[in-house]
């Protein structure tokens, strides 16, 4: 279900519902109950940059040991 953001021109609050498109335009309540409210476009963050996580750097598969010379 898509959210909408609204916000109240009484309080200036602003606030997100949850509603279906079918109801994206009826008028919304103010969590404060404020009926005077506006709808904003909204601001839905889709997509965006898949960041690559570098690969952990360290022993590999081997044993802990032998990589600080503490086998001799
Ligand atoms: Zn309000």
């Amino acid at each position: 279900m898509p959210r909408y953001e609204f916000r109240c021109r009484t309080c200036g609050d602003t606030f997100e519902l949850s509603r279906p498109m079918a109801e994206s335009s009826d008028p919304a309540s103010c969590p404060a109950g404020h009926d005077d409210t506006v709808k904003l476009l909204s601001a839905v963050a889709v997509g965006g940059s898949a960041s690559a996580a570098p690969a952990p750097s360290g022993g590999g598969g081997g044993g802990g040991c032998c990589g600080g010379g503490c086998c001799g």
